[in-house]
């Protein structure tokens, strides 16, 4: 019966293959979401070993962090962007849970990352939100909590639209405000905590930047910062 079972989910997977949203091969039946040649052969940062990291590095002077992490480089055109892009635009939530916990049990063996207590995505715009659905960071979010027994708050650090005192600004300067305006709205059950920033890709890091001012307003919170990829 076992054997006649697997026979038919391999049957069934040869009509509808399962591709793996990082290099599209057919997934076998034994695989789920990534195949196993994905699974370990990705290009892995190892940060969490290397504290002088270089995404750690970009926050220097500008943002007081104990630690920064990226799971893996992003290469154009490479299979962490098909993945990346699977991810945010075709609904596969699965993705995010599974990286963070692969990202998760990583960031367990570091003495810093393992004291996190909250884990906060970076919020997406109202609007995006609603047309995707679901915001992926939160996915990622998710499997990290799962790993590290930390609690995800989705709805603390917010996104505001700055409307006054804008008339006399130049257009740009309208549209940067509109982009990096971000607040905690309840700072009261952040305070003295570790907490853990987490965004897909980090680029720039300006968006992180503007996130982690706000939340280190917060009297005696600590901040590290998580991403899925990092981007050179
Ligand atoms: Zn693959």
């Amino acid at each position: 019966m076992q054997l006649l079972r697997t026979y038919l989910a391999d049957f069934v997977s040869l009509i509808f293959p399962q591709l793996c949203p990082a290099c599209r091969a057919s997934l076998m039946a034994n695989e789920d979401i990534l195949c196993t040649d994905c699974l370990y052969n990705l290009p892995h940062t190892n940060f969490h070993k290397q504290p002088d990291n270089i995404v750690a590095r970009q926050f220097w002077g500008k943002l007081n962090i104990e630690a920064a992490y990226a799971l893996y480089y992003f290469n154009k055109g490479g299979k962490v962007q098909n993945m990346v892009h699977e991810f945010k635009y075709n609904g596969m939530q699965r993705i995010g849970n599974l990286l963070g916990n692969i990202a998760g049990k990583q960031l367990l063996q570091s003495p810093v990352f393992n004291t996190v207590d909250y884990i906060i995505p970076v919020p997406l715009h109202k609007k995006r939100l609603k047309t995707r659905g679901y915001n992926q960071s939160a996915c990622f979010a998710d499997g990290l909590a799962a790993q590290l027994n930390a609690v995800v708050e989705i709805d603390n650090l917010i996104r505001i639209i700055a409307t006054k005192t804008q008339t006399h600004k130049s257009r740009f300067a309208r549209f940067q405000n509109m982009h990096e305006v971000f607040a905690v709205a309840r700072p009261e059950s952040l305070i003295n905590k570790h907490v853990l920033l987490v965004d897909d890709i980090i680029t720039t890091g300006s968006t992180l930047e503007a996130c982690g001012i706000e939340l280190l307003k917060v009297p005696g919170l600590k901040l590290s910062i998580a991403t899925i990829a990092y981007a050179e």
